[in-house]
């Protein structure tokens, strides 16, 4: 198969516009009614997926990964761009790997709402890359930003923090302590993260003040809200939401696994957004509505004169967590 019969018979299929001729043209056209969001995520085999992650979890990833940044906008998305760049040591591979890519990735889109629309396709000396732009539409206000957060608003999260990163860990043979179903189960949030449904971004769009989506690390993200919104961030670290296998873990390798470390790790994929309390109830009561598990776990507050922005994350005795280091940085701590 050459790039122009992946294209035309592994791909085109997923364009299911009636009537239209995409990815059988140069262009797509794409034509709104309303408010037009678009956000762009690469992942890369070694660094946001394993070479040994089976290539659907790894299509499924890439959709989820830009998902999560539209719904936490209060977006729903519509239409989505793929780069695929394939390394040209997998070639052989791909003639059985590329179908269950494109029929895991058209699932794993409509699931989502949206279509593939159009893309590039080339191959690489370098590792698997790929690259989806994912577009969504939203309401009149536009999307929820990362500045609107208020002095006074709850902080709220969706799902749970750290299965992500825990899930890495065993990726890479470091949390043997803990069994192999809690193991298997953690392991499966790390290929295949689960943002928070569709249903819920009207949920965001209509209370939400402030929103982000958690992908860096829950501490990484809430500095970037509190920074964006000029706001203190106060965190209550009982209130942090875990899985059960995240609680296990922290029992059974609690020289590894640590809140600060689950609030420090990445690959959550789930929205942390603020609210005036005036909503607390009818947002908790949505949530449960549409099965999301929803937690408030801290307040935004004002920042005072000299102060910068900042979050803290506060223990049952009200004592500071001090965290080393506060999310996952691909330049390192100095940039680049
Ligand atoms: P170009 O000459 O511009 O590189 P291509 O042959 O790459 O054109 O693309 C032809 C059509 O197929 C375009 O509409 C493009 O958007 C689409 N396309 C190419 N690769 C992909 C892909 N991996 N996924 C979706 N659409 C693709
Ligand atoms: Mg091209």
């Amino acid at each position: 198969m050459d790039e122009f019969d992946i294209i035309a018979s592994l791909f085109a299929p997923l364009a299911t516009s009636v009537g239209s001729d995409l990815l059988r043209d140069d262009v797509a056209e794409i034509i709104t009614s309303g408010r037009t969001i678009v956000t762009a995520d690469a992942i890369v085999e070694g660094v946001h997926f394993l070479s040994s992650d089976p290539i659907e979890t790894v299509a499924a990833k890439l959709v989820r990964v830009n998902v999560s940044d539209v719904v936490a906008k209060g977006g729903r998305p519509t239409a989505a761009v793929l780069s695929l760049i394939w390394p040209e040591t997998r070639r052989l591979r791909g003639a059985e790997e590329l179908p269950r890519f494109a029929d895991a990735l058209g699932a794993e889109l409509r699931r989502w709402g949206a279509q593939l629309v159009g893309g590039d396709t080339t191959s690489t000396p370098g590792p698997l890359t790929l690259s989806l732009t994912l577009l969504g539409c939203c309401g009149p206000r536009g999307p929820v930003r990362r500045s609107g957060a208020s002095a006074g608003d709850d902080v709220w999260v969706t799902g749970a923090i750290g299965d992500g990163w825990l899930g890495l860990e065993v990726a890479l043979g470091r949390l043997s302590e803990i069994s192999a179903e809690d193991a298997a189960a953690l392991l499966g949030r790390y290929r295949t993260p689960e943002p928070p449904a569709l249903a819920f971004a009207g949920v965001i769009a209509e209370f939400a003040t402030g929103s982000v989506d958690v992908s860096d690390g829950l501490a990484a993200d809430a500095g970037r809200l509190a920074v964006a919104s000029n706001v203190a961030l106060e965190f209550d670290l009982s209130a942090i939401p875990l899985s059960d296998e995240a609680e296990r873990a922290e029992k059974r390798a609690p020289l590894k696994v640590s809140l600060e470390r689950l609030i420090a790790g990445g690959d959550d994929y789930q929205a942390l957004f603020t609210a005036p309390p005036c909503h607390r109830e009818e947002l908790a009561a949505r949530a449960s509505g549409l099965g999301i598990r929803l937690s408030r776990i801290g307040t935004a507050r004002a920042v005072s004169n000299d102060a910068a922005p900042s979050v803290r994350f506060l223990n049952e005795k009200g004592e500071t967590l001090a965290l080393a280091r506060s999310g996952w940085r691909h330049f390192g701590d100095d940039g680049l």
